[in-house]
């Protein structure tokens, strides 16, 4: 495969600094891309035509385009994007909060987004339960690549570069398992000049490579984390994540317990609620024993059936029990309301649908 060409959307601001001279002139490129979310070359109106040209041969701007957009009732969109290699990743945008305005029609509080990315194509962990896991793994996403989602699925919804954001790291991919793009993403997304997304609003979901954990814990970045726990003994979890075999759940949980979390935040355990797998009280049970010792936040996930799946959806009331049961046991739990349910937006499962239709 040719080497892709790389974005400059891979670089900090320092580092085009450093490769774009004068430097007033790099701080100009890095306003039209975080800023005005520039596409290509042309829509930087301000900067010298001999230039572009010079940085055009080495670079492109944005490494990926929109290929399918489907937007939900709910107001979750889901983007299928094509990147330079024609391999395709998703990224969804979720509408958290609705716009509050007051009878004058004056906004009181502006509407709230998160935007999920996707960190690799396909992904190696092999979750049997997971879409994903089923195309196998192709290759990393470059830090632009990561950074380069955002952008676009911003512009696309016409959201100002200073209008705050949450990211989350629940796309396509185990994050962890590109940590030095994850990392230099999540410095880009920091840049104060750039999009100024504070570590405080990313979340990076994990399978739970603990080793990885730790390092994570080690760069000291400050964001969260979210484990993907979703059962409560290892012969299971194994079943459901053949890794586990490697980094069992105890090996998981000391490592959360090393994880530098901000003081008055929690841990988000994700837990994929499956039907008569891991449903029942007892699991409810040993989950509460387990996370006895950390600040956590558990999040209950329905398991979102798709076509050849064994797996089935478990049913509301063995869900609100779940939940019933940690609640009244100390632990903080809701449960993921399933956004973009009616296009399918748990991960992996557009791409799917995009090869089934072609
Ligand atoms: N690899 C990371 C992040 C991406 S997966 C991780 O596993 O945490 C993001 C989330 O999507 C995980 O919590 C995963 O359990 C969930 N997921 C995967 N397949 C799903 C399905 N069919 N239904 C519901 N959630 C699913
Ligand atoms: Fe990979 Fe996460 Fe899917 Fe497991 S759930 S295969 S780790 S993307």
């Amino acid at each position: 495969m040719s080497e892709l060409k790389p974005s400059l959307l891979d670089f900090t601001q320092k580092e085009l600094l450093e490769l774009i001279k004068p430097s007033f002139r790099a701080k100009q490129i890095f306003g039209w891309l975080y800023h005005q979310y520039a596409q290509n070359f042309d829509e930087m109106k301000n900067i010298p035509k001999a230039l572009k040209e010079e940085l055009a041969q080495k670079y492109i701007v944005n490494p990926m385009k929109i290929i399918k957009k489907e937007i939900s009732t709910d107001g979750t969109i889901k983007y299928l994007l094509e990147l330079q290699d024609g391999k395709t990743i998703e990224a969804v945008w979720l509408k958290m909060k609705d716009i509050l305005t007051d009878e004058a029609g004056e906004v009181i509080q502006e509407a709230k987004y998160t935007i999920c990315v996707s960190t690799q194509v396909g992904c190696k962990v092999g979750c049997s339960f997971c879409l994903t896991a089923k195309g196998g793994f192709t290759r990393d996403l470059t830090a632009g690549e990561i950074v380069a989602q955002v952008v676009n699925l911003k512009r696309d919804n016409d959201h100002k570069h200073n209008r705050k954001i949450n990211i989350v790291y629940m796309g396509m991919g185990e994050p962890l398992d590109n940590l030095d793009n994850l990392a230099k993403a999540i410095e880009i997304f920091k840049e104060e000049d750039g999009l100024c997304i504070s570590a405080k609003r990313q979340t990076v979901s994990t399978s739970g490579l603990s080793s990885k954990i730790d390092k994570l814990g080690a760069m000291d970045l400050g964001v969260h984390i979210a484990i993907s726990l979703h059962a409560v003994d290892d012969e299971l979890r194994t079943e459901l994540i053949p890794m586990n075999k490697a980094h069992n759940i105890a090996s998981i949980i000391e490592a959360v317990k090393r994880f530098p979390i901000d003081t008055r935040k929690r841990v988000m355990f994700e837990y994929l609620v499956i039907k008569n797998k891991n449903d029942d009280i007892a699991s409810a049970k040993k989950l509460v024993k387990l996370l006895t010792d950390i600040k956590a936040k558990v999040n209950l996930i329905y398991f979102n059936p798709y076509p050849g799946t064994t797996y089935d959806r478990p049913s509301r009331e063995a869900m609100v029990a779940f939940q019933e049961y940690l609640v009244n046991h100390g632990l903080l739990c809701t449960i993921r309301d399933s956004k973009g349910i009616d296009i399918s937006a748990a991960c992996g499962q557009l791409k799917e649908k995009t090869q089934k239709d072609a």
